[in-house]
């Protein structure tokens, strides 16, 4: 029997979805609301990529991983292992770019030094003064990148990139028979979109490299090689759970098993990191005085 595919759009954050038509969707695992009903629809477009890496990790391994996280962390609020409710986990196939290429960068500055002058003499004494000098510097380099940009409308940027990376040499042809049992989202950035985003993100790294090297960057240059550009599927395992009332949501490469979250913050261990400290050299300068 073919494997048939149902849409639906999350009318909460907007994130749309694709599903096993024989498995049934009722809330949405980005934000945690409920589906309504009506908005499910037959997929209309054929779904199309070049490569999809499929799921290593299991749910039940998933889920013990999630455990294991939320159960433990310096930072959170102490109930916080007690108090958690999960509110799904789901395996979802999540799109993303990956381009391949490099660029060659070239900057020109300044390095800034400092010798020492002579100065003034005052009562018999030449006095010692410090003298500014700004000596040119120039160079290039060249970088091969590996940037993955999520197409991703439900998770954000940030998500993906904090799960490490995917082994792309383990992918294999896309098939959408792979989604049997699974959920997977409609890409929203095109590959011109996303091919921007990853040039953005080569030139914020060559600009930091290159602002190291100088004290006052004058001039920069970068030129990039034409990218070899991917679509595909990576698994992620999506994990919802709300404590005192409040969803929050964490993410697993269901690959490599990196979980990556956000949680409640304990704001009584915080102000003690802030407070001990502050009394530790409150305590210092007393002695000082002292003594
Ligand atoms: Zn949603």
């Amino acid at each position: 029997m073919a494997l048939e595919i149902k849409t639906i759009r999350c009318k909460n954050c907007g994130a749309q979805i694709f599903y096993d038509a024989s498995k049934q969707v009722l809330k949405c695992e980005f934000c945690g609301s409920e589906y309504l009903p009506h908005e499910e629809k037959p997929l209309t477009e054929e779904l199309k990529a070049d490569k999809i890496l499929t799921f290593k990790i299991e749910e039940s391994s998933a889920i013990k991983i999630f455990e294991k996280w939320i159960t433990r962390g310096f930072w959170q609020p102490k109930d916080l292992a007690r108090e958690f409710r999960r509110t799904g986990a789901k395996g979802i196939y999540i799109p993303c770019w990956h381009f391949s290429f490099s660029v060659n960068t070239y900057w020109y500055g300044q390095e800034r030094r400092e010798k020492k002058g002579e100065g003034k003499i005052v009562g018999g004494k030449r006095e010692a003064v410090t003298v500014e000098e700004w000596i040119p510097r120039s160079g290039s380099r060249t970088e091969s990148y590996s940037l993955f940009v999520p197409a991703s409308g439900g998770l954000s940027m940030e998500e993906v990139n904090q799960l490490a990376q995917f082994p792309l040499e383990e992918s294999a042809p896309f098939s959408s028979e792979y989604f049997l049992g699974k959920q997977g989202e409609i890409p929203v950035l095109s590959r011109d979109n996303a091919w921007e985003k990853a040039k953005e993100e080569a030139i914020s790294d060559e600009k930091s490299y290159a602002e190291s090297q100088v004290d006052r960057l004058e001039k920069f240059d970068i030129n990039f090689s034409e990218p070899a550009s991917t679509l595909i599927y990576v698994p992620i395992w999506v994990f919802g759970y709300k404590y005192h009332g409040k969803y929050y949501r964490t993410v697993i490469n269901g690959r490599t098993g990196e979980i990556y979250g956000k949680k409640p913050i304990s704001k009584l261990k915080v102000a003690l990191a802030i407070l001990i400290p502050a009394v530790v050299v409150g305590v210092v300068v007393l002695l000082t005085h002292l003594f």
